[in-house]
């Protein structure tokens, strides 16, 4: 496959957002497009109508401390309707209570112990092991000695011990991405930990609360440049928000941005079961399920890396082994409604996060009526719910049908808030293999695998990448439009390449 020189036609593969950002870049930059997707436009990113409100399905939010989906939403004059979550505390189901998450950590890293102390999470041999950090000596496989990626779980259990990795870490870091830091890469999922870890100095608390210092200062914008995560440093109640929504729910994003691609052509109900060379070598061809080609100059695949994988095998046999390897985690997310008077208070929070060691099934319940003031309909006096049950090491979830599955999931919610009645409305939604896992070494096997594309005309885009979250996956989309050559004006100018 010959290497694209500024492309004149192009194919998308999936129409997912990153599939619809790759598109609209495309096609701003003045390329023909044709956009293969199966199943629902949009992907992942999915709203509906529950208990007479429009709900989001997957994601409700993205990350704003870092500038491309706010760039996005800009673009797609989408600033008017962004609204950031009413509550920013969240709690943590430990010993049979929800306790506050303690101010002053990064991703659960606690910088200030007399906070971590008064949250009532660790016991006091806990609080003590953490402490210990501050004199505890390097290492040789920590990453600052070792030079290497190294696993989330077992540095930290090493520098903090296991309770506080147990009970705020793992919750926290596995809330976001369905996983386990035992096998989780420390530079992709954490930049903001792998720096502190990298900082010279072997105490990680000590580089935290640097950092945290740091990112205090006046001017500074703590985690820009690192998309990897869906969760930040911890601030300040008065500081500028730290996520966003459209107000309708994240279907806004997809109905803009296909608003914005009138001239893309969308190939809908197809998808594309062979990549291959285009006539003569030149270019790419797309085969899809039904045997139609469809030749292009580029083509850019967004679909999920078991999927990527596949596709990428007559192109780039080694970068397809690289997709084909990434494990994935598959979650269940419940979307309940409950009459307020049957449910325990979640006012003045936005969730509650569920360690692995309390012996539930759910892993997180979000607030959805406290933590989005949209959602609060006064005449309905109702508190919905969205629980999220699954993670890397616990699918029991996949053995429940539905009826088994919001039984189960009634039962946890008892334990966690009290339930004295039935949900009015319940909707369940299946996510399998929906979230990459990002094992030590991620990035530079990511890195190899953009190199063997690069001298051909097919680009990888995605959750795969550099980050599960929005803003991440429209930043792996606007990079893998401007490797291709291509640029494309914004609202704030012409998009650097
Ligand atoms: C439950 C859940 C909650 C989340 N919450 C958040 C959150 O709150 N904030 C946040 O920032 N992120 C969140 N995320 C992540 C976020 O949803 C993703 O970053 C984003 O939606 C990924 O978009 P994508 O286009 O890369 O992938 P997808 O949305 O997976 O799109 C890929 C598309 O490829 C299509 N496809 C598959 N096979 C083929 C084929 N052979 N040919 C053509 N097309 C194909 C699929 O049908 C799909 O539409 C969440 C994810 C999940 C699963």
């Amino acid at each position: 496959m010959s290497e694209a020189k500024r492309p004149e036609r192009a194919i998308v593969v999936g129409g997912g957002l990153s599939g619809l950002v790759a598109a609209l870049r495309l096609s701003q930059g003045g390329v023909e497009v044709t956009l293969v997707e199966p199943d629902r436009i949009g992907g992942k990113l999915q709203t509906s109508a529950f208990a007479g409100r429009l709900v989001d399905e997957g994601a409700d939010a993205f990350l704003l401390r870092v500038p491309w989906a706010a760039a996005l939403a800009h673009d797609l004059e989408l600033d008017g309707e962004l609204i950031s979550p009413a509550e920013r505390s969240a709690h943590v189901f430990v010993g049979g209570e929800r306790r506050t998450i303690p101010h002053g950590h990064v991703m659960g890293v606690p910088a200030d112990l007399d906070a971590l102390a008064a949250s009532g999470l660790l016991s006091p041999e806990g609080l003590a092991r953490v402490a210990e950090d501050l004199h505890l000596p390097a290492d040789p496989t920590d990453p600052h000695e070792a030079g290497t990626d190294v696993a989330v779980g077992p540095y930290l259990r090493r520098r903090l011990g296991d309770e506080v990795v147990d009970h705020l870490i793992d919750p926290l870091l596995g809330g976001i991405n369905a996983g386990d830091t035992a096998t989780m890469s420390l530079a992709a999922v954490v930049p903001q930990l792998d720096a502190a870890a990298r900082s010279g100095d072997p105490s990680l608390l000590r580089s935290c609360r640097a950092q945290l210092a740091r990112a205090a200062a006046p001017g500074r914008n703590p985690s820009a440049g690192s998309g990897a995560v869906v969760a930040a440093i911890d601030e300040p109640a008065e500081a500028p928000p730290i996520f966003a929504a459209p107000m309708g729910g994240m279907a806004r994003f997809v109905d803009a941005l296909v608003g914005a691609i009138p001239s893309v052509d969308v190939v809908a109900g197809r998808s594309v079961a062979v990549l291959e060379p285009g006539p003569g070598g030149r270019g790419v061809r797309a085969v899809l399920d039904d045997g139609t080609a469809i030749d292009a100059d580029a083509a850019i695949v967004t679909t999920p890396a078991h999927v990527t994988g596949p596709l990428l095998a007559a192109v780039a046999p080694d970068a397809a082994a690289t997709f084909l390897g990434i494990d994935h985690s598959s979650v269940a997310m419940l979307t309940m409604a409950f009459a307020r008077a049957d449910l325990g208070d979640t006012t003045g929070h936005s969730g509650c996060l569920v360690p692995r060691d309390q012996g539930l099934l759910v892993t997180a319940t979000s607030y959805g009526t406290s933590k989005w003031a949209q959602l609060r309909d006064p005449e309905r006096d109702d508190v919905i719910l969205r629980t999220s049950v699954g993670r890397t090491g616990d699918l029991r979830f996949t053995d429940l049908d539905d009826t088994e599955l919001a039984d189960e999931v009634v039962a946890d919610l008892d334990r966690i808030l009290g339930v004295t009645g039935a949900p009015t409305e319940v909707r369940i939604g299946r996510w399998m293999r929906s979230l990459p896992q990002y094992a030590p070494g991620h990035l530079e096997r990511i890195a190899a695998a953009e190199a063997e594309l690069a001298p051909t005309s097919v680009r990888v885009a995605g959750m795969a990448l550099r980050g599960v979250g929005i803003p991440a996956c429209v930043r792996a989309a606007e990079e893998a439009v401007a490797s291709l050559g291509v640029t494309w004006p914004t609202r704030r100018g012409l998009a650097p390449a």
